[in-house]
């Protein structure tokens, strides 16, 4: 049960589920005493499947599967894309990708949008945020809403950052982990005692794959190869017809981020625990994307919406208020967060949102099964697909021009596509029409279009952060 009044935390619950659209004036007052700070993880390139507790057989994991097995974990969570930038939208506007608009490069999220950490500073959370990469600089407006917001990136990557190289080349060989823990340790130190709303994003899994040595070695201990894996994105090395050992080694070094991030989490979480004394601590772990080596012919992400690409782990661990080793199978979806914790917190949903409050699942209580709408519309790519627990229909428009159906039970590797015709298909392909052209009504609706990608003010403010010229003393807005 949440720490708000029992009675509040249902009505809210089912205001959520009654998708209730109630103006923000009817708010409830401030009482913070009560409220648990709340830290929201975002693990980059996360592949649930590289868990221990998603049924990895190898120790990439220890930390975070400790935190599972002591709370909830969701075994089918659902981003809304395959790359960063739209899906931390998704996951700050509780919005899909078409609806929210930030969908390519060169844009930046709409102030008009209101965003989960605006919600909580307004209930009288203190929001603070720290990120490891490119696309959560505040150019791209994802810090609307947090009272901090600090990058994480090494000042060399960061000053490429702010010459305009925002797609994130310059970051993927960054080291961010450790930076990041003594940013978030500092933070702590100066902490009041107001609730806390934490996100904290971790980098590292992102490729390039460069963890320390000590983090490999569970994973691979003899590999005696001189291949370059550095350079994902473009190196040659790296592909599909890469011999099987090279490849072996690659997922190593992928494990290996994954161990290493999962022991600089426990770092994090450690120091919360000794500075956080008074209040009890929501804690979700999750991720913005998968990462995929070859399974359907690419690697890294950003190419296609297959599992490996769009499932994300989501773990919810509350100790005295979610029960210990719970598992939910339903599909749940990244939009689905943010009124997941408003709810927790006492805060009645901005109207309009697509996610829905997952608390009552989280607590034993069943939900109607949701389908979950995937987009890719970057990079002069039209995907979009619709996924339900077994099955999905992938529309690629475009390069293809072509419609797959996947029965996701026989065929969980979406290795061939079943016959258009056959009725769970032209209904999914039905569904997914229906899902774009609501988006489409939404977002005409809330008139919240992205605005143009503007450097110049971020460009001041970080410039003096690093004391290197006259920038502004705010951050902005
Ligand atoms: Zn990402």
């Amino acid at each position: 049960m949440p720490p708000v009044s029992s009675s509040r935390a249902l009505a809210f619950a089912l205001c959520a589920l009654a998708a209730c659209s109630k103006p923000p004036a009817q708010r409830a007052p401030v009482e913070t005493g009560s409220l648990p700070d709340i830290v929201l993880v975002t693990i980059d390139s996360l592949r649930p499947d590289h868990l221990g507790c998603y049924g990895y057989p190898a120790p990439t994991s220890y930390n975070i599967d400790t935190l599972a097995a002591a709370g909830v974990r969701c075994e089918l969570a659902l981003s809304t894309t395959s790359w960063t930038l739209p899906s931390h939208a998704a996951l700050f506007t509780g919005l899909y990708d078409s609806t929210h608009g930030l969908v390519t490069n060169g844009l930046r999220l709409s102030p008009k949008l209101e965003t989960l950490a605006e919600c909580l500073k307004e209930r009288g959370y203190r929001t603070a945020g720290f990120f490891g990469g490119p696309y959560l600089h505040p150019a791209y407006g994802l810090a609307q809403g947090f009272d901090t917001w600090e990058s994480c990136m090494s000042p060399a990557t960061e000053e490429l950052v702010v010459k305009g190289d925002l797609g994130g080349e310059a970051a993927h060989e960054d080291v961010t982990g450790p930076r990041t823990v003594k940013a978030v340790e500092r933070f702590l130190e100066k902490s009041d005692n107001r609730p806390l709303f934490l996100f904290v994003h971790l980098f590292d899994v992102h490729y390039d794959y460069n963890p320390p040595r000590e983090d490999v070695l569970p994973f691979d201990r003899d590999y005696t190869g001189d291949t370059n894996f550095s350079h994902l994105d473009s190196n040659p090395s790296i592909a599909k017809d890469m011999p099987a050992r090279d490849r072996q080694h690659l997922v190593a070094l992928y494990d290996g981020e994954i161990h290493f991030t999962d022991r600089n989490l426990a770092q994090i979480l450690s120091n919360l625990s000794a500075q956080r004394t008074d209040r009890g601590r929501l804690l979700v772990i999750t991720g913005d994307h998968g990462e995929e080596f070859f399974e359907h012919g690419n690697k890294g992400h950003q190419s296609s919406l297959y599992d490996e690409l769009v499932r994300i782990p989501l773990i919810f661990n509350w100790p005295g208020h979610l029960q210990k080793d719970t598992l939910i199978r339903d599909q749940v979806r990244i939009i689905d967060i943010m009124p997941t914790l408003l709810a927790v917190a006492g805060v009645e949903q901005p109207p309009r949102m697509q996610g829905r409050n997952l608390w009552p699942l989280l607590t034993g209580k069943p939900l109607p099964e949701a389908p979950a709408l995937l987009e890719l519309l970057v990079d002069q790519n039209d995907v979009r697909g619709v996924r339900y627990p077994e099955s999905k229909i992938i529309s690629w428009r475009g390069k293809y021009d072509q419609t797959f159906g996947f029965h996701l039970v026989r065929d969980r590797g979406e290795g061939r596509t079943f016959d258009l015709s056959q009725d769970w298909v032209v209904k999914g392909k039905q569904e997914l029409q229906r899902l774009v052209d609501e988006n489409a009504a939404l977002r005409k609706e809330l008139r919240a279009e992205p605005e143009p990608l503007d450097l110049s003010p971020e460009l001041d403010w970080r410039l003096h952060q690093y004391g290197y010229t006259e920038g502004k003393e705010s951050k902005p807005k």
